[in-house]
Formats: C-alpha cells, structure tokens, sequence
C-alpha cells in the first residue's frame, strides 16, 4: 500500500479553521489515501517547516500571518499570487530524474474562490449583474487586496475601498495596480485604468450613498464574526433589490448584513461558498481531481451549525 499523502494548512496561532473539516470530507469522499493536517508554524520558521517536509507532503495551504513570508520559499509563483504578493497555497513540484531535489510553487486561490459564485450567477443570468458596475470593498486588508484584484474581470466602473485608514486604501489600489503592471509585461494587458478608483472612510457622510449606489458590496473586514454576529459594518445601509451584497465572513453563516441584504430584496452571498471555492482550487492542484463541492458543502455547514 502507498503511504498517505499530507497536506495542511501552516499558520500562527492556528485555531478555529473550517478547512480540515472542508479537505477531509472532499479526501474521504473520494477514498484519496491522504490526510489534511493543521500545522502550528511560528513566523520565520516557514521555510525550514516546508524544505524539511517528507515527498508524501504535497503542499498545503497558508493562512495569517504566513501569506508574504512564504513567497521566499516557493522557487515559482503563479502571476495572480505575484499581483498580490500573497500565497495561500503551496504546491510541490518533484524533481526531474538528473535533479531528484523538489521544488514548490505559490499560488493564491482567494480570487479563484471569491469569483467563482460571482461568475455562477451572472452565468445564471437574471438581473444580479456585475459587468461594468460600480463595486464597494469594504475593509483593506488580505482579503480585500484578492478582492480588488478579482473584480477587474467584471469590468467595473468604480471601485471604492472603503478603510478606517484611508492611507491603506491608497496602499492597496497602488500594490494591486503595480503588481499587474509587473505581470502584464508579456501579452497580458490588464488594469484597473478603465475603472474610476476611490477611497473613503466608514464614517464619510457620502458612504450611504455610495452603497446605495454600489451594484456589488463586499465585507472583507471580520465585523460581524462569531462573536459579533449581531454587528454589521453598515447599520445605516438600506440594499436595493438588484444589488449583491458578499460577506467574506463565514462564522456565522448568516451575518447581521447578509440578513439585512436578504430583508432588503438584495442577492446574499455567504463566505463559506468561497472559502469552500477556494478549497477546490487547491485540492486539484495537489490531487489532481476535482473537489466534490456537494458533499464539501455539506459537511462544512454541519460544522458550522455545530458551532453555533
Ligand atoms: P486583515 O488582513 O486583518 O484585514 C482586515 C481589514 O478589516 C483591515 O483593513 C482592517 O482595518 C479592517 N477592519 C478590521 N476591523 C475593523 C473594524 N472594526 N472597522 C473597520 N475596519 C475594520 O484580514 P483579512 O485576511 O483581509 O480577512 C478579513 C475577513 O475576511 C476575515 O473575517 C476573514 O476571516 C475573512 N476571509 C474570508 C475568506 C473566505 O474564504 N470566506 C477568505 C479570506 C478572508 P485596520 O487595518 O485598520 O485594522
């Protein structure tokens, strides 16, 4: 019999993560002789934790506060994973026979995974569209930088960050704008030119009127997260019926905005769809087959429910 193959995810501290629960009913679904681990890795010691990794280690996944340093580990990095300059998933690459040594390459699924319910229901079609639309992100962290990049390919014709340190929305257009310039050099020619970029604050008079005028609005802050499920980031906001309303947010399921998106006629999307979207972008590439999101989808919400 072959030995068990191991991935994982390395962070610090690691508690609390939905993905051992998400990988392993995908493995076990599947009767893939594999294990998904969590692995406690202290900040500077994530090269040595990678390199020192038997072959049956075939890449794992990469959460707070590991996402940068683990670039100087990986010999190659995918061009999203460059945009971004953060890595959620590494991936193993074995040698060739004259160099038997492995390599590892970077990848970041966030954006796979936050488009793909997106890309779903404006195949469903109907009236949640968001080509060329006006997007508000809210928050300006990890997530939302995967955001900002994502949402280029609607086309959009605004992106407002909205940031309690305005400083950090400019930080992020600036990083997310050079890092595609750094990688449309070749054929590639993407930007945000066409999109109006702006910055405001949660407290700016206008924020109102910029969500109501908004045709997708993304929490990428962790107001609202267990314990704070009864907190939105937007107490004022009413939704229209046409907009989309997306919580990063996935403990709880349904946030105090998801609910008051749904009350409000607004598309919801809940965080668990992307986490679990994002989950299936690297399982292939360490699997090689595809993660069946069904049966995914629904060990991941029992363990939700568990928890409240
Ligand atoms: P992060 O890098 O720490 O960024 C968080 C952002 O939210 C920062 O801009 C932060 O501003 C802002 N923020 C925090 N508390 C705030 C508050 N009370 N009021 C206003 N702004 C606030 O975290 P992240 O990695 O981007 O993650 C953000 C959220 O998304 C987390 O809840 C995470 O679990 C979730 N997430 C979900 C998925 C998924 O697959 N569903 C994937 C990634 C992340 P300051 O810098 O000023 O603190």
């Amino acid at each position: 019999m072959s030995q068990q193959s191991v991935v994982g995810v390395i962070g610090f501290p690691i508690k609390h993560t939905l993905s051992p629960v998400i990988h392993n009913a995908a493995i076990n679904a599947l009767g893939l002789n594999a294990i998904y681990k969590t692995f406690e890795v202290r900040p500077g010691e994530v090269a040595e934790f990678i390199t020192s990794q038997s072959k049956q280690f075939l890449g794992t996944n990469v959460t707070i506060p590991h996402k940068r340093e683990v670039i100087d580990c990986v010999a190659e990095l995918s061009p999203v994973a460059q945009a971004i300059g953060a890595v959620n998933t590494v991936v193993r690459r074995d040698g060739s026979e004259e160099n038997a040594a492995s390599t590892f390459f970077g990848d970041n699924t966030d954006v796979e995974g936050f488009l793909v319910p997106l890309r779903e229901l404006s195949q469903a079609g109907g009236r949640n569209r968001v080509e060329g639309g006006r997007i508000v992100i809210l928050g300006a962290g990890g997530a939302a930088r995967a955001v900002a990049y994502a949402v280029r390919e609607f086309g959009p014709s605004r992106i407002t960050i909205v940031a309690r340190d305005p400083r950090q929305g400019d930080r992020l257009f600036r990083d997310v704008e050079e890092g595609i310039a750094a990688m449309a050099s070749g054929s590639q020619t993407i930007a945000l030119d066409e999109a109006v970029l702006d910055v405001t604050t949660f407290d700016a008079e206008s924020l109102s009127d910029t969500i109501r005028g908004a045709d997708l609005v993304v929490n990428a802050t962790p107001i609202g997260l267990t314990p704070f499920g009864h907190i939105t980031p937007l107490p004022e906001a009413e939704f229209r019926a046409s907009q989309i309303v997306y919580d990063l947010v996935y403990r709880p399921r349904e946030t105090k905005l998801l609910s008051d998106a749904r009350r409000d006629g607004a598309h919801a999307i809940d965080g668990l769809e992307m986490l679990i979207r994002q989950a299936a972008a690297s399982f292939v590439q360490w699997f090689g087959v595809e993660m069946p999101v069904d049966v995914v989808r629904e060990a991941s919400a029992a363990a939700l429910n568990e928890d409240s």
